[in-house]
């Protein structure tokens, strides 16, 4: 962006994990944003103006130009249309909402009221996700796996929302890996799912997803929340090329066991870069490919009991 161009006023809302681990310092090195309020219940930002809620916000400082909201996705709905109606630009954290319908929805106000909605998917800018993509559509694609197994203690301890229902249990790791593979595979679809339910929660801990692409591979899809020990978040393919690994999330490429491409991590940042970019072309960033996946898992899916999980 050139210099000439005022920074982007934002304020962030949901003052969380994420926003502390990477909106705050992604938005502290990039010139093209002035980070000057945050509204959250009980978190707060040192050095801006807090607020109890959105709509204070907006209220006293109508001089922002865009909002990001990071709290979880059953809740951003409403913020989002109240941002919109204001005429901000909005990023929303991942997945951009609790059902397809109403990110359907934000999208058409967005364009309606003349400004940016970025339904943003992070772990499509691991630094390694691009040279998969490239590599990829100059094979043929034999089959496809996605392995994506982690400790939910460790990554969400006490996080309420995850397993209530819109807080898609394990599926929140789950649709990062599906925001991988609906950019880097062909078109798929899902023909078959198994979700397994704690008796005590509304959220899966484990799924198998079976997907038919349009090219008439199999593509699987195993995620399970219980894995201790070494975490798995990797893209298989086999190819008349090779064996493909897109390994650690997309920050890793190797074929045949060689290693093509790995690189220092930088999500957050290209997503404000994004953002900026779209925010100037005054145009939308809307794919929900990967949210209409997870939608179709539950819609498809056949439902096991399993034992109670506790934190
Ligand atoms: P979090 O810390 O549990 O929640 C973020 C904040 O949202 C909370 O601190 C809370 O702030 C607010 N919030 C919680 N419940 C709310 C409610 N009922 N109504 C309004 N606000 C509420 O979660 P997080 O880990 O930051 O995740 C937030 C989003 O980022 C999720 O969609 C997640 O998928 C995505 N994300 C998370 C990670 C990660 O590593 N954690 C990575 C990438 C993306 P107040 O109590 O102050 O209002």
């Amino acid at each position: 962006m050139s210099s000439s161009i005022s920074p982007i006023r934002i304020g962030i809302v949901g003052v969380g994990k994420i926003v502390r681990d990477q909106h705050l310092p992604a938005l502290a090195k990039d010139r093209d944003y002035q980070l000057i309020a945050a509204a959250s219940r009980h978190g707060k930002v040192d050095g801006i103006v807090n607020f109890p809620d959105i709509e204070t916000m907006l209220g006293v400082v109508p001089e922002l130009d865009a909002v990001s909201l990071c709290m979880p996705p059953q809740f951003r709905y409403e913020a989002a249309r109240k941002a919109l109606e204001a005429g901000k630009h909005v990023f929303l954290e991942k997945p951009p909402g609790a059902t397809v319908s109403e990110v359907e929805d934000l999208k058409a106000l967005a364009a309606k009221q003349g400004v940016s909605l970025f339904a943003s998917w992070h772990s499509r800018y691991a630094p390694a996700v691009e040279a998969a993509r490239i590599f990829l559509a100059s094979t043929n694609i034999k089959s496809a796996a996605i392995v994506w197994k982690e400790d939910v203690r460790r990554w969400h301890p006490n996080q309420d929302w995850i397993w209530q229902p819109g807080g898609f249990g394990v599926f929140d790791p789950g649709i990062n890996a599906l925001s991988i593979a609906t950019y880097i595979l062909p078109a798929m679809y899902i023909t078959s799912a198994v979700l397994d339910f704690p008796v005590n929660r509304d959220a899966p801990i484990a799924a198998q997803v079976a997907f038919r692409a349009a090219n008439g591979s199999d593509v699987t899809m195993d995620l399970d929340w219980l894995q201790t020990g070494p975490q798995s978040w990797d893209i298989l393919a086999d190819t008349d090329a090779g064996q493909m690994v897109l390994s650690g999330g997309g920050s890793k490429l190797a074929v045949d066991g060689n290693i093509v491409h790995e690189e220092p991590e930088a999500e957050y940042p290209m997503l404000y870069r994004r953002f900026a970019e779209i925010v100037h072309a005054e145009t939308s960033d809307v794919d929900l490919a990967p949210l209409q996946h997870v939608a179709d898992a539950f819609m498809l899916g056949k439902r096991n009991v399993v034992e109670a999980f506790f934190d």
